[in-house]
């Protein structure tokens, strides 16, 4: 079996997270072709991605010895590490390139500084460089722990647009390069251990692919190189049933479907981003989330099929206010919703709900507690006509309230999940204020008040006995 996985920041974080990660690797490689892909070192007192974008804004303002001061402590941090997982020659050959890797950036910074301007491009070069460094320090360590390991930018790999901060790959040429490079190294049982988050434009310059994107790089290597299985290391025993600070026996689930895990994404849980997995999800790939700290445990497997007949998941969005906009004369008038959605995009407002009854007498939508202010001041000023003849009579703002989602895509096509939903909501005596469900029936969303939002996301945990 062919698998690419993937070891997120915290996963990396220290020279015990790094131990765990060999073992990790180590073990698999002995079963199967592996290839490892790594986040920056985000280790407790020091997030290299941070302060590396920190120094290149601190130069862009003037301080072009910003670089020059971090480099050291990023050395020391990645270094002391080494010093633990790695032979003494190995140590020696990291810490030249490091420190050439630092020296570039350090020099660069200090240009920016004299410019007085850092372009997306230039902090494209300081955001990556965590990756850089630690793809060199995971190769160094694997090698280490005996696993015949090497470093690999995926600039050399991963081509995208140009779009710099924010890139997007170009999966044909992606595919061609990772074979020409990849496949070689597994077919003698060398493990590639490449850099997440960045890639490179078709001319060599080089890109990132939006914060947080090593699980992006993850699933377009994954994709490009038609692995078995993808696995996300993380620092949880895969997704759970609910938020456990909210249910404490929250447990975590064994099997999802794509599209519950896209549910589940959108509705805040802390799994992967649906765009982040879209290569994987297209080609059918399964896809684990395990825990790095726990690596025994199976994890959530992810992947096509049906869950079962019932819901899965209980997630909720805090900070949330709607919006109803109501009155008798919006019975049968048309294009009125059509105005309204046209309002809320012209204040660049994000709408996470809506609901709408068949009388027409109110249209609701849930939005951004952040949000809410200008979304209603673009309503207002859309639809003062129609409150001067009285057609909408009222827009209500609700300042704080949550969206409690139920997600399963079990519960398509099965009669009395709402009836369960609603149940649990009336057991616990709390007042349902909107209710939307789409017909894909994938979810079924509440919106409540903001006091009873925890207390929802518990009944309905219990409700079903999740
Ligand atoms: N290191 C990058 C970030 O912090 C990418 C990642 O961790 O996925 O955004
Ligand atoms: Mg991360």
């Amino acid at each position: 079996m062919r698998v690419v996985m993937k070891f997120g920041g915290t996963s990396v974080g220290s020279a015990d997270a790094i131990r765990q990660v060999a073992a990790i690797v180590s073990a698999t490689h002995r079963d199967h072709e592996a290839v490892v892909v790594v986040s920056a070192m985000n280790a407790p007192d020091l997030r290299t991605t941070d302060s590396l974008i920190a120094a290149a804004h601190a130069a862009a303002g003037g301080d072009g010895d910003a670089m020059a001061h971090m480099a050291p402590r990023l050395l020391e941090l990645h270094m002391r590490a080494a010093a633990e997982l790695a032979s003494s020659a190995e140590c020696a050959a990291l810490e030249s390139e490091l420190r050439a890797l630092l020296d570039y950036l350090s020099d660069l910074a200090r240009s920016i500084a004299v410019l007085g301007e850092l372009t997306p491009r230039a902090l494209d070069l300081f955001s990556g460089l965590g990756e850089r460094i630690n793809a060199r320090l995971i190769a160094a360590a694997l090698r280490g722990a005996g696993v015949s390991a090497q470093a690999i930018d995926a600039t050399g790999l991963i081509i995208t647009d140009n779009r710099y901060g924010a890139a997007s790959p170009l999966m044909e040429e992606t595919t061609a390069l990772s074979h020409e490079r990849l496949l070689p190294l597994l077919e003698v049982g060398i493990v590639p251990v490449v850099t997440g988050f960045i890639g490179a434009t078709r001319a060599g310059v080089p890109t990132t692919l939006g914060r947080g994107g090593s699980d992006y790089s993850c699933s377009i290597l994954g994709a490009s190189l038609d692995a078995d299985e993808v696995w996300f290391w993380k620092e949880v025993d895969g997704v759970l049933t609910a938020n456990p600070k909210i249910v404490p026996e929250a447990r975590s689930l064994r099997m999802l479907s794509y599209s519950e895990m896209a549910e589940l994404a959108y509705y805040g849980a802390n799994v992967l981003h649906p765009k982040t997995v879209q290569p994987l999800v297209q080609r059918r790939i399964p896809i684990r989330i395990r825990n790095t700290f726990n690596p025994d445990h199976p994890g959530t497997l992810i992947g096509e099929g049906r869950g079962d007949r019932t819901a899965r998941a209980v997630t909720a969005i805090k900070e949330v206010s709607m919006i109803t906009v109501g009155g008798p004369g919006m019975l049968g008038l048309s294009g009125v919703a059509a105005r309204i959605f046209g309002a809320v995009a012209r204040a660049h407002v994000n709408i996470l709900l809506i609901s709408q009854a068949s009388s027409e007498q109110s249209v609701c939508l849930a939005v951004s507690r952040a949000e809410a202010v200008a979304a209603e001041a673009e309503l207002r000023k859309e639809l003062s006509d129609e409150f001067s003849d009285q057609d909408v009579e009222h827009i209500e703002v609700l300042e704080s309230v949550v969206i409690v989602a139920v997600v399963g895509s079990g519960m398509r096509g099965t009669p009395g999940i709402a009836g369960r939903v609603f149940g649990a909501m009336g057991n616990a005596g709390i007042n349902v204020i909107a209710i939307a469900q789409g017909s894909t029936e994938n979810n079924i969303s509440l919106v409540v008040s903001a006091a009873d939002g925890d207390e929802a996301v518990r009944a309905i945990h219990r409700g079903f006995d999740l």
